[in-house]
């Protein structure tokens, strides 16, 4: 998050290639109000140049751009200043492109070990405090794990490999607290946190739950709002859940539209569970073979399963949306046809999975198994979903008779 800040230091190009820019150096404690920086930060449209003027760095050597946002390298900065125009309609998620969240890939994320550097002094027990509160905030429901190991707090810095990450000290940087985001190398995973954070109006836990929050490859809220930093960050991301006001990710002030800022929202952890897995339901036990689900079965986040003649296919897409979908070949390859999706139903949604349950009903969940979408065909113990080869969706009951449909036989 930013320290609402005075007017950045102008950054010139020819400057970029100096080891250390204290850019900040002699930020008043007492600084202007957000709203100041929101008409000083506002880069739509701006050159390179222009947005490079905005850009901070680091003792580390990172950017920082947008209060809190890092950029590992110039590479980084461009591809942020690239993706900086206006994005229309769509807890929200970075994205590496439209199709590919930015998260965690490879399951580091259950196991997000950290130390917390001696150097933060007499401030370090109300550091270790904050962030065990922060990790277990996302961990209490998220199959996401931060992990505390206070035996390489003696040698805590980027260069320690025996954790994942560092939560350390900095002086005169121009936010209270920033973190990194998913793939970056560990060289670059360093939890920053300033003198200031100590004596935010925000409290410690919360900035940290917020910069946590970052670590998992979330963005500021406040893009869905076009309040407050939206317009000087790239549009390089896409919504979860709805917009929520409350979420962590978004700043608690009245300029940036927060309303929360201390803990998770609902939506909060509905969103992440999408990504990353829930606590409170188990992924659905996923379907096999071809044409039925059946009783106990299901789709998860990106699961799909084709009618035994591989001319449709039923997905539950990785943003949560069930479709039916037609396979049309042609002279060159295929066509695909969408014949029926919930998307009305739920898009938008942080659907987590898709249930064919014992009781005969077929539902949508979220990740805290709140329901998003059913056929109200519960009561019919034993029933079976049909993708049938005339590309009709069936629930038939297990005497044979019809249920629910989707109607679209022969489409
Ligand atoms: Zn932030």
């Amino acid at each position: 998050m930013p320290r609402p800040m005075k007017k950045p230091t102008p950054l010139v190009p020819a400057a970029l290639a100096m080891t250390l820019v204290c850019s900040a150096c002699g930020a008043p404690d007492a600084p202007e109000s957000p709203r100041d920086d929101l008409a000083t930060t506002s880069r739509r449209g701006a050159t390179f140049e222009e947005f490079l003027s905005t850009v901070q760095r680091d003792s580390n050597g990172q950017y920082v751009y947008d209060g809190d946002m890092p950029a590992r390298d110039m590479a980084d900065l461009r591809r942020a200043w690239e993706q900086l125009s206006p994005k229309d309609g769509a807890l929200t998620v970075d994205q590496l492109n439209a199709a590919l969240d930015n998260t965690w890939k490879n399951g580091e994320q259950l196991n997000l070990s950290y130390c917390v550097s001696n150097d933060f002094g007499a401030n370090k027990q109300a550091i270790v405090n904050a962030m065990s509160s922060a990790g277990a905030a996302w961990g209490a429901q998220l199959l996401v794990n931060f992990v505390y190991v206070a035996a390489q707090d003696a040698n805590c810095n980027s260069q320690n490999t025996n954790v994942f990450f560092d939560v350390s000290p900095i002086v005169n940087a121009p936010y209270t607290a920033r973190a990194f985001m998913p793939g970056y190398a560990r060289a670059q995973r360093t939890v920053f946190i300033t003198s200031s954070a100590l004596n935010s109006s925000w409290p410690l836990a919360g900035i940290l739950t917020h910069e946590l929050g970052h670590t998992l490859g979330l963005r500021h809220e406040f893009l869905r709002s076009g309040m407050c930093y939206a317009s000087s960050e790239p549009q390089n991301w896409r919504g979860v859940t709805p917009y929520d006001p409350g979420s962590i990710m978004n700043y608690p002030y009245p300029e940036c539209g927060g309303t929360g800022g201390t803990s998770l929202s609902q939506s909060d952890v509905e969103g992440v569970s999408q990504l990353y897995g829930s606590r409170v339901l188990a992924r659905p036990v996923t379907a096999t073979g071809c044409g039925e689900i059946a009783a106990g079965k299901g789709l998860g986040v990106g699961e799909l399963i084709y009618s035994c003649d591989g001319l449709h296919y039923l997905s539950f897409t990785a943003f949560g949306v069930l479709q039916l979908v037609k396979v049309i070949p042609t002279s060159s390859g295929y066509t695909y046809q969408t014949t029926w999706s919930t998307a009305a139903s739920t898009s938008g949604q942080a659907g987590y999975g898709m249930y064919m349950q014992g009781d005969g009903n077929l539902v949508i969940y979220t990740g805290l198994m709140r329901p998003l979408w059913h056929t109200y065909t519960g009561g019919r113990p034993g029933s079976t979903l049909q993708l049938q080869n005339d590309g009709n969706l069936v629930i038939y009951s297990p005497q044979g008779q019809p249920l629910w449909n989707t109607g679209t036989g022969g489409q």
